[in-house]
């Protein structure tokens, strides 16, 4: 399958200047342009975990295996330019399967002008798992950490979130163009994107930073989605899927008032819902402002990657 595979890909790839040497040797060769820093992030997605073989379109999940990696590069501030893929293919998988995997992940690839540079495809007897390492750049210093936070600095979101399970885990745009448009425009102090729900994902930011934060409940965006999950009867309220749900690959910002409302007027210019959600606290504490006006603390809700069950 392997051969087949290289053979169908040969001349199917973007060409990004900075891979040097791509798919075809024993490794690839990148040169970095002088002045930029080279921005490495690497996720691995299972069948059963993160998508469902025989179920989902084999071309939105190899889409999907490329786009989370673009959003962790976005959170970033960092422009994409290569990826290297791995599959572990279950032993039934047809060709015909493989090379649609394949082409989402090329078609996805193209439109962020990424070289596909690399990779390696093996079968075995276990489900489908698919690895990709994607790499970036930006100019030296200028990578958007999640460390860089300061009390005062407001918290914004990028767009709706929750229920992302119904459709959006697959559909989504990383938020790549904004994030290199945005890095020029403002001072971002901070960002994440949020892979495993807004609460646990702004938590981080906030550990890494050493702050806290107050939010307020009615500016969280609630996607339509979660408003239809919970009609539906999932259990949860739209704001609980919005909190916990995860896989919105929205970004947290942290920034300065004034850079804030100048993002928000840009993004809103641009027909992009970003949101003023709160604010960076001293505490180390993260609440939330109810509707009703009560302060509590922010529910820790959300994805958490457990080693066994
Ligand atoms: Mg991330």
């Amino acid at each position: 399958m392997e051969q087949d595979l290289l053979t169908w890909l040969n001349g199917r790839t973007f060409h990004h200047a900075c891979v040097t040497l791509g798919i075809g040797d024993d490794a690839a060769i990148l040169a970095p342009r002088p002045g930029f820093e080279t921005i490495v992030t690497t996720d691995m997605l299972m069948d059963r975990v993160d998508f469902l073989w025989g179920t989902h379109d084999p071309a939105l999940i190899g889409r999907k295996c490329l786009a989370v990696n673009l959003s962790d590069l976005a959170a970033m501030a960092a422009k994409p330019f290569a990826a290297f893929v791995s599959l572990a293919l279950p032993r039934s998988m047809s060709f015909e399967d493989a090379q649609r995997l394949m082409q989402g992940i090329l078609e996805l690839a193209k439109e962020f002008q990424v070289e596909l540079a690399g990779g390696d495809t093996n079968t075995h007897d276990g489900p489908l798992v698919v690895n990709v390492v994607a790499m970036g750049e930006t100019p030296h210093g200028r990578a958007w950490l999640r460390s860089g936070a300061k009390p005062g600095d407001r918290l914004v979101v990028t767009g709706p979130l929750g229920g992302s399970l119904k459709a959006k885990q697959f559909s989504f745009s990383p938020r790549v163009r904004e994030a290199l448009q945005w890095r020029e425009l403002a001072e971002v102090h901070a960002a994440i994107d949020i892979s495993d729900g807004f609460c646990l994902d702004l938590s981080r930011l906030l550990s890494a930073s050493g702050c806290g934060a107050l939010v307020r409940e009615v500016d969280i965006p609630i996607s339509d989605d979660a408003f239809a999950m919970s009609s539906a009867g999932s259990g949860k309220t739209p704001l609980e899927h919005a909190l916990g749900d995860g896989e919105d690959f929205e970004l947290i910002l942290a920034l300065p008032p004034s850079v804030a409302r100048i993002l928000i007027d840009h993004a809103q210019h641009n027909g992009l819902q970003v949101r003023d959600v709160g604010v960076v606290t001293q505490s180390n504490e993260i609440l939330l402002t109810k509707a009703s006006g009560e302060v509590e603390p922010l529910p820790a809700i959300g994805y958490l990657h457990r080693l066994s069950t």
